[in-house]
């Protein structure tokens, strides 16, 4: 399709030559499910024993997905984005903590995070992921709605005082914070969080944003509700709208269970559902804030046609677009020549601690169908458009 998305000069402008090779090299590799399979069990084993591979992997799949080590390495990516006008959002890998000692590390990592962003423009948002502040199983038995023990309801209220810091935090420096969503069993208890913050922080400016993933059945269901309970009259809602991350695994939990699965039953239903949480978003402009944290054209364009016809300017902040680093530069750099407000997810930690988020990222990739598919295309079509105009970068 010849859209604006088709743009891949602007799309790559800031990749080198080598860097767009290294690009093609890198989804050529990940297209293939036999070969992630393979270099997923042999760097985990590499890393486990201390074998040299942490370079490698440095120059190569983490330097295309990720900020850096450190939030100080992030800063010469972050001001590239921005001289493009597409702004990042810093995400501290936070994968597998288990212990109150982690949980209050992360805290404070999130803290300090918020304090680095505070008066960037570049970087208008904050995120993390709720089961990096207290233990999953915790998150699944709130959910639930079973009674807590009494050792349990301590844990739990350091979890909301963790909660209630970081969103806080956010508050106080006027920066913008993205609660993710997680799997169905953990999400109850994250919504009902996220409520609470936001009646709090949440008045005149929209601080707090909780995320939908519309891959689930009752998600229109829930975001109705939210507006109509009268508790939440005074809230300038925020809401990153997504399809879903955890399809196979909800429908495997769904499966074990005997129960229905929560996850619409094809793509095409997900589809409508995103379509409709879009529609249902732009009703109601006057309460919610949202992000289209997609990667799909059909969604971007969608959101950029309803824009249009409500006369509704590029860089309205109600209105944000996000994408992940080192995918979809097409609607990202594009989306960012045309002033919307547009940001990356910028990972950054130890190549260890990212390891899982770089085999989800491979994972996820490989149908060629799919997102690789995309990616090779508009790659390959990069390069003939340098080797023809004879360009080198
Ligand atoms: C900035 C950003 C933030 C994100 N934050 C979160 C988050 O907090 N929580 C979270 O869960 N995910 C999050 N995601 C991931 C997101 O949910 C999607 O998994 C990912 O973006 C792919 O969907 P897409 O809209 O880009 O497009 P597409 O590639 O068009 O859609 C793929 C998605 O469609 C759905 N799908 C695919 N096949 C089927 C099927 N057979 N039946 C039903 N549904 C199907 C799945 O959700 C799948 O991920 C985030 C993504 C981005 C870009």
């Amino acid at each position: 399709m010849n859209n604006i998305f088709s743009n891949t000069k602007e799309a790559f402008s800031l990749k080198s030559n080598f860097e767009l090779n290294r690009a093609y090299f890198l989804f050529k590799i990940i297209g293939n499910q036999s070969v992630v399979k393979l270099m997923t069990s042999l760097t985990n084993f590499s890393l486990k024993f201390n074998l040299p591979v942490t370079p490698i992997i440095k120059a190569t799949v983490f330097d295309h997905f990720c900020g850096g080590v450190t939030q100080e390495d992030c800063i010469s990516v972050i001001e590239k984005l921005y001289k493009k006008n597409v702004c990042s959002v810093l995400d501290f890998s936070t994968e597998g903590f288990i212990n109150e000692i982690e949980f209050d590390n992360c805290l404070n990592k999130k803290l300090s995070i918020i304090d680095f962003i505070k008066n960037k423009n570049e970087v208008p948002f904050a995120v993390f992921k709720p089961t990096c502040l207290g233990s999953t199983d915790l998150f699944i038995k709130m959910s639930s709605g079973l009674p807590l023990t009494d050792s349990e309801n301590d844990s739990w209220s350091r979890v909301v005082d963790r909660f209630e810091k970081v969103c806080e935090k956010a508050f106080s420096e006027n920066v913008k914070i993205l609660i993710d969503a997680e799997e169905v069993d953990v999400q109850k208890a994250i919504d009902d969080l996220a409520i609470v913050m936001m009646r709090k922080f949440n008045k005149s400016n929209p601080i707090v944003f909780n995320t939908v993933q519309l891959y689930r059945k009752d998600r229109l269901k829930y975001m109705r509700e939210l507006l109509k309970n009268k508790k939440n009259k005074d809230i300038q809602f925020g809401l990153k709208l997504v399809r879903g991350a955890y399809m196979e695994k909800e429908r495997k939990i769904a499966m074990n269970k005997g129960i229905e699965s929560p996850i619409c039953d094809s793509k095409n239903e997900t589809d409508n559902n995103f379509n409709r949480g879009v529609d249902f978003v732009f009703d109601n402009l006057n309460r919610i804030s949202f992000v289209c944290a997609s990667h799909n054209e059909d969604s971007i364009l969608k959101v950029m046609d309803i824009m249009k016809k409500r006369k509704i300017k590029h860089n309205d902040q109600r209105v944000w677009f996000g994408q992940l680093f080192g995918m979809s530069d097409n609607i990202s750099f594009n989306l960012g020549q045309k002033k919307y407000n547009t940001f990356k997810i910028l990972p950054f930690g130890s190549v260890k601690n990212l390891m899982p988020y770089l085999i989800r990222r491979a994972q996820e990739n490989t149908s060629v169908q799919g997102q690789t598919g995309r990616e090779l295309q508009l790659i390959l079509n990069e390069k003939k458009r340098r080797k023809k105009a004879n360009l080198s970068f």
